[in-house]
């Protein structure tokens, strides 16, 4: 469960001071898929960033399970648009990677990494390079990485952004599929509202200047069947 309450981010001081994030408040609750939609510059990524710990907020709290996020850790994985994977190391070695930050045995490190590339469906290019597969392939392999260090939260942010149109589709299938199978709770960053409805159950929308949550909609599941969904003016009334 996580939980973003009352987060504000000014970046500087004095003059110079920006108030870039506003009053934020919401709730994933496990098992729960969470969109934040909103402009370019409505603050996004900066709660991604505090949320991952990888920044902290000037006013708020922001705690996974009741703990308060003090920095990066374990219990949060993490997705981003590019420069996801080593180009080096193989999609096994990506998955790998984090898990051997963690510290985890060796066998479990091995099992975890085969058990997490099939659940993206690439038990069959663990051995291959990111260059060597598509985009939408390589955003696979930084979910099973993400997914392979079991956080109780998934952390997304734009994750099908660079990717054109049609493989941006099939992978939001994908995900919206994979939920529906693991039950993992999710946080979804995302500037396409279609992209938001077709996978969360609730969506908060931003807007800037600073950031902060204009509304949120609850989404009915009935809409949220792939085949059928079109953006209609209801949830934006
Ligand atoms: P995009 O859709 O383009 O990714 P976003 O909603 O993710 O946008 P952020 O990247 O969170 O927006 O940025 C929000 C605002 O905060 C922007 O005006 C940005 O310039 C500002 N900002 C972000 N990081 C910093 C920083 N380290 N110092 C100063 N300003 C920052
Ligand atoms: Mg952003």
């Amino acid at each position: 469960h996580l939980s973003v309450d009352n987060v504000s981010k000014t970046f500087g001081v004095g003059r110079t001071a920006k108030c870039v994030l506003e009053g934020i408040s919401f709730e994933v609750n496990t098992g729960e898929f969470v969109a934040l939609v909103g402009s370019s510059g409505s603050g996004k990524s900066t709660v991604m960033r505090l949320v991952a710990g990888l920044d902290r907020p000037t006013a708020g709290v922001i705690t996974v399970d009741g703990q308060p996020v003090r920095g990066p850790g374990s219990d949060r994985g993490m997705v981003f648009q590019k420069y996801s994977l080593y180009p080096w190391l193989t999609a096994a070695q990506n998955v790998a990677f984090g898990m051997e930050l963690q510290g985890l045995a060796r066998r479990e490190i091995r099992e975890r990494t085969g058990y997490y590339l099939e659940v993206v469906g690439l038990g069959e290019s663990a051995r291959r390079l990111p260059r060597e597969l598509s985009g939408g392939m390589q955003q696979r392999v930084a979910i099973a990485r993400a997914l392979a260090a079991q956080p109780k939260v998934l952390l997304l942010d734009e994750p099908f952004g660079a990717l054109d149109l049609q493989i941006r589709e099939s992978m939001q299938e994908f995900l919206h599929k994979l939920w529906q199978r693991t039950g993992l709770s999710a946080l979804l960053i995302t500037h396409d509202l279609e992209e938001a409805l077709l996978l969360a159950q609730r969506v908060h929308i931003m807007a800037p200047r600073p950031g902060r949550i204009v509304r949120s909609v609850q989404v009915d599941l009935d809409h949220q069947n792939m085949a059928h969904l079109r953006v209609s003016p209801e949830f934006l009334s």
